[in-house]
């Protein structure tokens, strides 16, 4: 069997490394192979070094090598150089990067400027992580440089009395995750380099020859959003003779973590299960939400729901609501 996720950072890595889980455990399913798409969209330059934030969240996180009170970065991380980088006053400086993590971004910054793509250079990458010998294949969505940028107001620094909005400006969207904790209200996304961008070698094959095609619980908007942006990506899903089936990151009408609903109300869509579901309803054939949001669900998804606890408390867990992703996919009629 061969299954193709599409994935952001935190809640994608978190669902695969489970979903890797469940397979290793369970007599016949050792053998099936994992695609994981990255979204790239959250990609950076800083310092001259390339960072893709999700690629990474997801090689440490399957590798074993993550912070996983964090989420992302890596376990046992100091901070030497970006100290000295302040001692500097070198910009910016609201973006972590680990001495660790600055290993990944060097190496991955040397192999691009000898001319390798962003998927060889992760496919190097991932081969250091062990991805391989675990059967699991993690692809870019795309070699294309692209990044994700939020419209937000631009208001006249006035004296402290009511700041005046005089237009509106663009800024990455990690300045706007990250520096800005999502708390300036985003107006809309723009994804530069998208509508130019093709699918990296192998996306749309993976999505196509799959036998199940899942959509972990990552951000509808910038993770899975991003994704499905990208030239032929949503035409391969719509397309694909497998079942596509995908996991709520919404609970009680929640993220669980991050930002999401400050993503969705910048794109007009209501905070729930549901509405998230309706996202991807031209491609979906079931849907998994928790308990809490299955009652909504229900009576106003379009797409078959079905509910069962979708906190992804640890590895045992999340490995069952795998599993029972994989029997909801199963039980889609041919
Ligand atoms: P990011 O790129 O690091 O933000 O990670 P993703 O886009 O892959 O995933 C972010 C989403 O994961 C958020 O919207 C969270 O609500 C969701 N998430 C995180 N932990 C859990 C969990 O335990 N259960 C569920 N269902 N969703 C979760
Ligand atoms: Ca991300």
């Amino acid at each position: 069997m061969h299954i193709t996720a599409l994935a952001g950072g935190v809640g994608g890595a978190r669902f695969i490394r489970g979903l890797r889980h469940h397979l290793d455990t369970t007599p016949g399913l050792e053998d099936t192979t994992v695609t994981v798409i990255a979204n790239t969209g959250d990609d950076i330059t800083l310092f001259g070094l390339r960072v893709c934030p999700d690629v990474d969240t997801l090689l440490y996180t399957l590798g074993g090598g993550v912070h996983d009170g964090q989420g992302w970065g890596r376990a046992d991380e100091s901070h030497r150089l970006q100290g000295e980088l302040a001692a500097y006053g070198v910009e910016p400086q609201w973006f972590a990067l680990g001495d660790l993590d600055l290993g990944t971004h060097i190496a991955r910054s040397q192999w691009l400027g000898q001319g390798a793509s962003l998927s060889q250079v992760t496919a190097r990458l991932a081969e250091r992580w062990g991805l391989p010998a675990q059967r699991l294949e993690l692809l870019p969505m795309t070699d294309t440089p692209v990044e994700t940028h939020v419209v937000v107001d631009e208001v006249e620094d006035g004296s402290g009395r009511d700041d005046e909005v005089v237009g509106e400006r663009a800024i990455h969207f990690q300045e706007w995750w990250v520096r800005h904790q999502a708390a300036v209200p985003a107006k809309r996304f723009v994804v530069a380099g998208l509508d130019r961008a093709a699918a990296a070698p192998g996306v749309l094959d993976a999505i196509r020859r799959a036998d199940v095609v899942l959509l972990p619980p990552s951000n509808p908007v910038v993770s899975i959003g991003i994704i499905l942006g990208v030239p032929g990506v949503r035409d391969a899903l719509r397309g694909t003779a497998a079942p596509v089936v995908g996991v709520s990151p919404l609970i009680s009408g929640r993220p669980v973590r991050g930002h999401a609903d400050a993503c969705l109300e910048a794109i007009g869509v209501e905070a729930t299960a549901a509405a998230v579901g309706g996202l991807y309803e031209d491609f979906l054939d079931g849907w998994l939400v928790d308990p809490a949001d299955a009652a909504t669900t229900l009576r106003r998804a379009r797409v078959e729901a079905h509910d069962g606890p979708l906190l992804m408390t640890d590895v045992e867990a999340t490995a069952g609501i795998a599993a029972h992703a994989l029997r909801i996919a199963s039980s889609v009629p041919a």
